[in-house]
């Protein structure tokens, strides 16, 4: 069953600070778009959009241009991060139950193992997944000057991209959100689930690499991981270490 992916790389990244957009922050030398990318390929994909602000739409095409290979398109994003998925999702065509991929730019250590838990979640009848890690700090909702409620941590996860869903579930969910004129979501899980209660949106591995760039820290902690984790490539498709690449010749 074809699959589709769209890469989200139109914000601002005003967190991260910087002279650039946060999908032109360089990690070891790359932009990180151009890295999720490349994480979204290696995921397994047949067609890739690349949702970026409508300013540098030219400006990404020449970046990925190297990236051979790929069914790759750009498009224009809007000023959430909700329009810039439904805007994405508009410009890919396909079948009801085909499965999308939505992934944040923001995220370019994603490995293919998560987008394979997910996407395999969808293809064996859940309406969406999300890679999921427990949360490790207590949470607390504030409201004014109070703490007004902890929730019990036990029951709570930290939600990650790339997420899964079927086509026909995720465009059911971002036709209702923008009828109401709702923007607000910060994933699509939790957009679903808002407009669709009864989706069944699954949890699968997420990956304590698999980081979200937001502030310099981030791009720091990402940019160490890379560095320790280098001796790990990719080779179709499994994570290997050297020793065993260089006795696969080249299988
Ligand atoms: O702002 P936040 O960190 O939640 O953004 C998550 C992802 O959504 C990022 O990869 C960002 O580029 C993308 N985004 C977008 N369009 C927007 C806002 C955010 O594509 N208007």
């Amino acid at each position: 069953m074809p699959t589709d992916a769209i890469v989200l790389a139109a914000g601002a990244g005003e967190r991260l600070g910087g002279a650039v957009p946060k999908a032109f922050a360089l990690l070891a030398g790359e932009p990180l778009v151009v890295r999720a990318v490349r994480a979204v390929a290696a995921g397994g994909v047949d067609r890739i959009v690349v949702v970026v602000s409508p300013d540098r739409v030219a400006e990404v095409a020449d970046l990925l241009g190297a990236l051979e290979g790929l069914s790759l398109s750009i498009v224009a994003g809007g000023t959430s991060r909700v329009e810039s998925t439904r805007l994405g999702l508009a410009s890919l065509r396909g079948d009801p139950a085909d499965v999308v991929i939505v992934h944040d730019a923001a995220r370019p250590l994603a490995r293919r193992a998560t987008f394979r838990a997910a996407i395999e979640a969808v293809l064996a009848g859940a309406d969406g997944a999300s890679p999921t890690l427990p949360a490790l700090d207590t949470i607390a909702f504030v409201t004014g000057d109070r703490i007004t409620e902890v929730p019990t941590r036990s029951r709570l996860v930290r939600v990650q991209t790339p997420q899964a869903f079927r086509r026909d579930v995720l465009m059911s969910a971002h036709e209702a959100a923008a009828a109401a004129g709702d923007v607000s979501a910060t994933d699509d899980g939790g957009l679903v689930l808002r407009y669709l209660p009864d989706a069944r949106i699954v949890p699968v591995a997420g990956d304590e690499r698999n980081l979200k760039i937001t502030t310099p820290l981030d791009l720091e902690l990402a940019t160490r991981l890379l560095a320790q984790f280098e001796d790990e490539v990719e080779v179709s498709g499994e994570v290997v270490g050297r020793s065993s690449r260089r006795s696969s010749s080249g299988t």
